[in-house]
């Protein structure tokens, strides 16, 4: 049995292999995106899910599927193992009998982003990297910079110039060096990142050109699976930004079907916000290659606002269509209702979190969700971040009272009859 059954990089472009102990972003050959490889058949023959049983609930008990070699090298602050829930106050309003929510608001630092910065931290110690660069429009930084730190890393993180102040307030607590990025088109921030990796010898976090965050997002999977007895769901629905959460996701599936653990996959559904959505764009019109669409400051759900699509949005459009699943799209008034609906569900949700659960209304409504279907919302990041939207989803109360039992049974009369 081994610690690790990864094996090697592989590029999606030119098929070219590569060792695992270089420190590579993109294909030094051709610039596609690295993917990293496992020995399946000889996991299957050493190890069955019993193995997993009485190991400790962070998202590294499932270590075997990462492609970190040394214990030694973990780099953890608990992330994963989050609590599904079955819904209550939403599957009532919805009809459905089987609606899950994957609570990740609950991570170290408030959002899932800390799944994948555990695992690519953890495999940047272990390659001896001590600088670092990502763009993020908050969370990504902010998860980045704290990982960064307890690994001493030299953490860099540019802001999205729409990020809310406390997301930036976040990254500098954290400990990382960080500054609000000018341009003029994604091209751009492309390039220079780029130019960072060969020219300063940075090492990128940016998902997809990072081959690492993505393999935590495999986790998803595992442990959904375990809580269904070792079955997949009908229907995974995710918030969309740059897809790293949903094709990692997708990957763990497709694993655990090799290894014959589950014998369905789920239907992959991704959510994107109207104001831009360049994935469903390309899905409504059969395309595998995305290009550009909308503005993104045109929405609350700045979490996956990009409008910009990394390498085409290649890898999440084939999770679309291999999986038989859908893209669709959320207006921000959709998402307001969300979060109001996931607080009567015991969750404070993000707005980019909430979109998932405004699509799944929205499939319910039509049919592509049947009422009987388990389904499992992801959500990512927690309400607290984006204190502003919360006020604006709920209502603030107005009721005083002075402390007498007289206006206490006033006011709790009044309440009763609201
Ligand atoms: C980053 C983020 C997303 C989108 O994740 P991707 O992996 O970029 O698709 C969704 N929700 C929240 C809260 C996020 O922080
Ligand atoms: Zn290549």
């Amino acid at each position: 049995m081994s610690w690790s059954y990864a094996t090697h990089y592989v590029c999606d472009r030119c098929t070219a292999d590569f060792s695992l102990s270089l420190p590579l972003n993109t294909c030094p050959r051709c610039g596609g995106l690295l993917e990293v490889q496992y020995d399946l058949q000889q996991m299957k023959q050493d190890i069955s899910p019993d193995v997993f049983k009485g190991r400790g609930n962070s998202m590294w008990r499932w270590h075997e599927f990462y492609p970190l070699k040394e214990v030694e090298n973990i780099v953890s602050l608990g992330e994963g193992g989050t609590p599904l829930i079955k819904s209550v106050y939403v599957a009532k309003e919805l009809g459905m009998r089987n609606l899950y929510f994957k609570n990740d608001t609950l991570m170290p630092t408030g959002s899932f982003k800390d799944r994948g910065f555990s695992l690519a931290i953890s495999f940047a110690k272990e390659l001896g990297i001590t600088k670092g660069l990502t763009y993020s429009s908050g969370n990504a930084g902010a998860s980045f910079a704290a990982y960064s730190s307890r690994a001493a890393i030299d953490a860099t993180v540019l802001v999205e110039y729409l990020a809310n102040p406390v997301k930036k307030a976040i990254i500098s607590l954290y400990g990382a060096n960080v500054a609000t990025l000018h341009f003029n088109n994604f091209e751009e921030i492309t390039k220079m990142l780029e130019l960072a990796v060969q020219e300063l010898g940075l090492y990128q976090f940016v998902n997809f050109i990072n081959p690492i965050r993505h393999e935590a997002m495999k986790s998803y999977a595992y442990e959904i699976s375990e809580e269904f007895s070792w079955q997949a769901p009908d229907f995974m629905v995710h918030p969309v930004g740059t897809g790293g959460g949903i094709y990692g996701a997708w990957k763990g599936f497709r694993e655990l079907k090799t290894l014959g653990w589950i014998n369905t996959l789920p239907r992959m559904v991704a959510v994107q916000p109207e104001a831009t959505g360049p994935i469903t764009r390309a899905y409504q019109s059969g395309k595998r290659k995305a290009v550009k669409h909308g503005d993104s400051s045109k929405t609350i759900a700045q979490s996956i606002s990009g409008n910009a699509p990394i390498q085409d949005g290649e890898r999440v459009l084939n999770t679309i269509y291999d999986s038989g699943g859908f893209a669709e799209n959320v207006s921000d008034a959709e998402i307001v209702e969300a979060v109001r609906w996931l607080g009567h569900d015991g969750i404070c949700a993000e707005p980019a979190s909430a979109a998932s659960l405004a699509a799944v209304k929205k499939s319910v409504e039509d049919g592509r969700i049947q009422p009987n279907d388990t389904v499992v919302c992801v959500i990512t990041g927690s309400g607290l971040k984006q204190a502003s939207i919360i006020e604006q989803s709920a209502q603030v109360s107005t009721h005083k009272l002075n402390a007498t039992i007289s206006e206490l049974e006033a006011l709790i009369a009044q309440i009763n009859r609201t």
